[in-house]
């Protein structure tokens, strides 16, 4: 069996111990003598698996009491549609735009209410963050929608908008656990799991727990009011079990892997090592405004589409896979999640080096 270093953008690299881990239970769990796949999300065990995710996301995070955990499904995506049918009063919700996804929950909070777009980097592809020192809160907005990392373009939000004290909501899809947050700056995260945290089908929304009342739209389907999940305890109908077993799995390897500030610090070397190389190479540049650079998803190009896909294929000769831009920008991206080691970044780096020389 040999491994590749794997830089999609998700569903993306798990840590191997974690893999190893679930591969030693796959058959028996515990002394239950069965799957966790296999297992009623009402046994004890499972109980005890979803409890434990829970204790371990809010020590790694340091959740406050007041914030609930949910464990739900449908992608972040779904909370795109979420969000505004359990938030909207007024039915107007404030928008930073600043990619794809901000592209999609716009037009799904248009559906139900109003839209303001704050601030755009549309301009420039979405090629930076745009200014927000200035940006004018909506009287009557219900919340601020923010995407903390912009998992195509490869750019990352470092300072938060003043929100005037409205709730500020943030998808934190690509870059939840990679770097510290202080949870109550905000009012709503969420994320799927498939970059940082674990497999697809599993949504983690941390919610501060007085946004969860009755008071969402009357059209608003029972799977996508927070309070069923919520008052349920995110079992009001079957869960994503294996799932969350691995999401579980994943937060028990971080805290004993030196927590969330061991992410960063690792994280940091890593980006460094890529963004150095990037701005001293001859063929290759990044593509985002440095202020700006996410620390997860780096996208570079070279000056011809010919040696883009050329460095793509022989870097899949070279076990360095999954490097292609995503369609709507092309290029390449390298993601580098948590679970990327620093070697993986080495021999990508190495590689690029050894192109260059070849194709000067
Ligand atoms: N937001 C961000 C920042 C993302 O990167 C993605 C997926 N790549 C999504 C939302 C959509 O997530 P999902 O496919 O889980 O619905």
């Amino acid at each position: 069996m040999k491994r590749v270093y794997n830089f999609s953008a998700g569903p993306a690299v798990l840590p191997v111990p974690v893999l190893e881990k679930a591969a030693s239970e796959m058959l028996c769990y515990g002394n239950s003598g069965m799957s966790v796949m296999e297992m009623s999300h009402r046994s004890k065990e499972f109980k005890n698996i979803i409890d434990n995710a829970e204790a371990d996301l809010r020590k790694l995070m340091s959740i406050p009491k007041n914030y609930k955990v949910l464990f739900l499904q449908g992608g972040a995506t779904t909370q795109f549609s979420m969000i505004p049918l359990n938030l909207f009063k007024n039915k107007v919700v404030d928008f930073i735009h600043t990619g794809a996804w901000s592209k999609k929950a716009i037009a799904e909070a248009k559906r139900y209410g109003k839209v303001n777009v704050l601030a755009s980097s549309e301009d420039k592809n979405f090629t930076y963050i745009p200014n927000m020192d200035n940006i004018e809160i909506s009287k009557d907005a219900d919340y601020v929608h923010i995407v903390q990392n912009n998992t195509i373009y490869g750019t990352r939000i470092t300072k938060l908008p003043d929100t005037k004290g409205k709730i500020l909501v943030s998808d934190m899809s690509s870059n939840i656990l990679s770097e510290p947050i202080n949870v109550s700056d905000f009012d709503l995260i969420f994320a799927g799991a498939q970059k940082n945290i674990g497999p697809a089908g599993t949504t983690i929304v941390i919610i501060r727990e007085d946004l969860i009342t009755d008071q969402y739209q009357e059209c608003t389907p029972i799977m996508l009011q927070y309070k069923i999940h919520a008052d349920k305890g995110s079992m009001y109908n079957t869960p994503p079990t294996y799932g969350i077993y691995i999401c579980g799995l994943v937060f028990k390897h971080i805290l004993a892997t030196g927590g969330i500030e061991a992410m960063y610090k690792a994280n940091l070397k890593k980006a460094n090592l890529l963004y150095d190389y990037l701005d001293n190479s001859k063929i290759f540049r990044g593509t985002v405004a440095k202020k700006d650079r996410s620390l997860m998803n780096v996208t570079f190009v070279s000056d011809s589409e010919d040696l883009n896909a050329k460095f793509i294929t022989q870097a899949k000769e070279n076990n360095l896979v999954n490097l292609k831009g995503h369609r709507s920008v092309g290029g390449m991206r390298a993601s580098i999640y948590n679970a990327m080691p620093y070697e993986g970044v080495e021999a990508l780096v190495n590689f690029m080096k050894k192109f260059e020389s070849e194709n000067l």
